[in-house]
């Protein structure tokens, strides 16, 4: 299975409530605990003060993206890295092949990556014959069924503990009621062979710190430690928009990344990768390749609102406050981002025809920008976004229509109230049917009954 993209949006998100209703409990359940355990940890700090140091630290790292990275490119290659550019995805899967092909790679390993996802990585390192494994649990369950993850720090939460044990069982022979531990256990022990076999080891990237040419990977599993110092070659792919001026600025990004994405203080493993082993060096990579990605971020970094997207620190915190998101997990997005943060930088990444209607998936309740901890306006850009929509005449036409009527008769107090006075006669339950304007909203849900007056009759005869 693979991503349908954004445009069967309704289509794909509808089969998930109708046929997959074991989705929306697991996920349900999931982010109920991601949620409680990122409240608890955000209430030990001042997280308020936290955040706006974070958002403030990379605004300025993105206002200053071309100075920054100059400087980590300098730093990177004074540390004995190779640094590639790609600016698209394309560009950086022939720097990948090119890399395998010079190294005679057979068999790779790979720590979790969302841009790893967006770029293809996996397909294409087996159309090149080269045996590749995830090696992050989630990643490597849904990589044993077939599907691509459904959530930026969880790729498996859509799954249950049932579908785990009956995968397992079917894979490895392992008893049917397995719990977790003996489950990872497992996997645990097949993954073993696979780093001591593997040529090359393939990760991303949290943070690209400009002063020293380090990156920075934050983890639980203890996965990207060893695929980026047991195999002989390590490519990083990095997001230009990691870029953060100062190895300090890490040490605070760590901690509250850590506390959003999961409730954690800090992640059980933090490395700092600096280039290939030294001298002296009891393991390490022979080579270390950066290759810094764009692929639409400076079509996005472009834009004079939904920049501030690019801020993201992918800790998932949006997708699991969100109403919407919660319903359904990630696939119906269609695509590698899901949730409110894949609905605001669609439009700017894929441009806003190819990202239609992923910027209408949302009820604006506002709940993700309570706990975004880099303070991105969420709600802001999914408006900015529809107002391109409606610009672009994206959105249905029935509806432009109808707004553009209301807005004429709101601005006519005598038609303003005619027309209330006749809607008010229709019933809202059987209208809505008939009314095209509010046939989707009343097909999953019932209208409220009109009320026998209007609003400023009843503010005049004081009724509540
Ligand atoms: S938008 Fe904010 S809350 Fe959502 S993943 Fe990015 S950093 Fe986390």
């Amino acid at each position: 299975m693979s991503f349908s993209g954004p445009k069967h949006y309704r289509v794909e998100s509808a089969k998930s409530l109708k046929d997959r209703p074991s989705v929306r409990a697991s996920v349900t359940s999931a982010t109920d605990t991601f949620n409680a355990n990122r409240s608890d940890a955000y209430s030990q700090i001042d997280s308020d003060l936290w955040r706006d140091w974070a958002r403030d630290v990379k605004s300025h790292a993105l206002t200053n993206l071309d100075q920054y990275l100059e400087q980590a490119e300098t730093q990177l290659l004074a540390n004995g890295a190779k640094v590639h550019w790609a600016d698209t995805a394309h560009d950086a899967l022939r720097l990948l092949e090119e890399i395998v092909r010079d190294h005679g790679i057979s068999t790779a390993v790979k720590a979790k990556s969302m841009l790893s996802e967006e770029l293809g990585i996996n397909e294409h390192l087996e159309d090149l014959g080269v045996h590749v494994r995830e090696t992050d649990l989630g990643e490597y369950i849904i990589q044993l069924i077939g599907e691509p993850p459904s959530h930026i720090v969880g790729p498996a939460i859509h799954r249950s503990l049932e579908d785990c044990q009956r995968l397992f069982h079917e894979k490895f022979g392992t008893p049917l009621d397995d719990g977790p531990d003996a489950l990872a256990a497992t996997a645990r022990e097949a993954l073993r062979e696979e780093f001591l076999a593997a040529d090359l080891g393939i990760s991303g990237g949290n943070f690209l710190v400009a002063e020293t040419g380090t990156v920075a990977l934050i983890e639980n599993e203890g996965n990207i430690r060893l695929s980026t110092s047991l195999p002989r070659v390590h490519i990083a792919l990095v997001g230009i928009e990691k870029i953060v001026p100062r190895l300090e600025d890490v040490s605070g990004f760590v901690q509250l990344t850590s506390r959003a994405a999961t409730g954690q203080p800090i992640g059980n493993f933090f490395s700092l990768i600096q280039g290939p082993k030294r001298d002296g060096d009891i393991d390490g990579p022979e080579e270390v390749h950066v290759i810094l990605v764009d692929n639409g971020r400076t079509r996005l970094l472009a834009d004079d609102k939904a920049w501030e997207a690019l801020r993201c620190v992918r800790c998932g915190a949006c997708l699991n406050i969100c109403p919407v998101y919660r319903q359904t997990g990630g696939h119906p997005y269609g695509w590698t981002y899901s949730g409110p943060i894949g609905a605001i930088i669609a439009p700017g990444m894929l441009g806003i025809e190819e990202a239609m209607p992923l910027p209408y998936a949302s009820s604006l309740c506002g709940a993700c920008v309570d706990e975004c901890p880099v303070r991105i306006p969420i709600p802001e850009l999914l408006l900015h976004w529809r107002e391109k929509a409606v610009e672009k005449g994206l959105t249905s036409a029935i509806e432009s229509a109808g707004i553009k009527a209301y807005t004429k008769a709101a601005e006519r107090p005598a038609i303003f109230r005619a027309a209330g006075a006749m809607l008010r006669h229709i019933p809202l339950e059987a209208g809505g049917r008939a009314l095209p304007i509010l046939s989707d909203w009343v097909k999953e849900r019932s209208a409220p009954k009109s009320s026998k007056k209007s609003f400023m009759q009843q503010w005049k005869e004081g009724i509540e």
